[in-house]
């Protein structure tokens, strides 16, 4: 079998050697005797893999003692939900910098239990930059502060984060979770689904800081209760298992690569390799402002939606797969996690001089 680089925004590609290890763990886990999608959450032998996953992404992220790490289902859309359900509290009110698709949907759910104020927005030009912020517009007395780290769709990154003070920070980092190193202490809570940078769709991630659980609203039901979940250690429903279990082999993977610090590089010295191609190129553009740009999706453009029909067709008889973009940006959109080797954007970037060339 050959397998093809796989630009898909996620779920998205995993390391190989995860891949293959989970191939090789697949019928018995050790010497269980079971698969570990078989094994019962609550046995010895899958704690040891819950406890390794949990152990294993607090020392990447050098998580504080005093955040919980924790492993639940219902994706980011759910964190929409239990964010204000958990953290309306005194004002039921939060701010929100609009950066996109995903903040957008972020408002309208926070909207069902409070006041969103936003404090700054790029909705007048697509979504193509992150806005600056003025902390005169900030409210004192808000509950917390939202942002989308890492907007997937419309390709931006916050390079610098907003000082809130003393308003916890609460970031959706789905698409850029140990892609870089973090200062997990500058945020009150982070949530992350597992498709892009983790392992595979079912997990979500939710790092939070210990003061922020406990306040959740009276109509709150357990499950989506942070305190809840903190209480029973993400067991007091069934955890998605083997998500749980993959997720701590590419930790494992992250560690062997060199962690963050090499994650960090590897991604910057990637995105740059696709980043200079389009800067130069007469055929190609990128659509986001480049102060602003993702190293984790790059959305780009040639003169007209037949050239980019052209371009994705012809990219996927290569192996170069998953190129189409988002249908509020168009185009094509190389997202380019952890997990997708410097050859694959190598050999983007190489299909892309050609098709340039040809296309004179
Ligand atoms: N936030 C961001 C930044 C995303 O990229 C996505 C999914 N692409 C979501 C939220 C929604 O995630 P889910 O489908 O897991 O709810």
């Amino acid at each position: 079998m050959t397998r093809v680089y796989n630009f898909s925004a996620g779920p998205a590609v995993l390391p190989e050697p995860v891949l293959k290890k989970a191939a090789s763990e697949l019928f018995e886990y050790k010497n269980s005797g079971m698969s570990v999608m078989e094994m019962s959450h609550r046995s010895k032998v899958y704690q040891e893999i819950f406890d390794k996953a949990e152990a294993g992404l607090r020392s990447l992220l050098n998580v504080p003692s005093n955040y919980h790490i924790l492993f639940l289902q219902g994706g980011a859309h759910l964190q929409f939900d239990m964010v204000p359900l958990n953290l309306f509290g005194k004002s039921k009110k939060c701010d929100m910098i609009h950066t996109g698709t995903w903040t957008k949907k972020a408002k309208g759910a926070a909207e069902k239990f409070g006041t969103v104020n936003i404090v700054a927005s790029s909705e007048d030009k697509n979504f193509n930059y992150i806005p600056k912020a003025d902390p005169a517009k900030f409210s004192a007395d808000a509950d917390y502060f939202y942002i989308c780290s890492n907007n997937t769709i419309e390709g931006t990154r916050y390079v610098e984060f907003p000082d809130t003070g003393n308003v916890p920070l609460i970031a959706d980092m789905s698409s850029e979770i140990l892609s870089t190193q973090l200062d997990v202490s500058r945020f009150g809570l982070i949530f992350a689904g597992a498709q892009k940078n983790v392992g595979p769709a079912g997990v979500t991630i939710v790092i939070i800081r210990d003061e922020l659980a406990g306040h959740a609203q009276s109509i709150t039901p357990a499950m989506l209760d942070y305190k809840v979940h903190i209480k029973e250690r993400s067991m007091y429903n069934t955890p998605p298992t083997y998500g749980i279990y993959m997720a701590a082999l590419v930790f494992d993977w992250i560690k062997e690569q060199g962690g963050l610090a090499a994650m960090e590089e590897r991604n910057i010295k990637k995105a740059a390799l696709l980043y200079d191609f389009i800067d130069s190129s007469t055929l190609f553009k990128g659509t986001a402002a480049r102060q602003d740009r993702s190293i984790m999706n790059i959305p780009f453009l040639t003169s007209s939606d037949e050239l980019n029909s052209e371009f994705i067709k012809s990219a996927e008889k290569q192996g170069l797969v998953n190129l189409t973009g988002h249908r509020s940006v168009g185009g094509m959109r190389a997202s380019i996690y952890n997990a997708m080797p410097v050859e694959g954007v190598i050999k983007l970037v190489d299909f892309m001089k050609k098709f340039e060339m040809e296309h004179k």
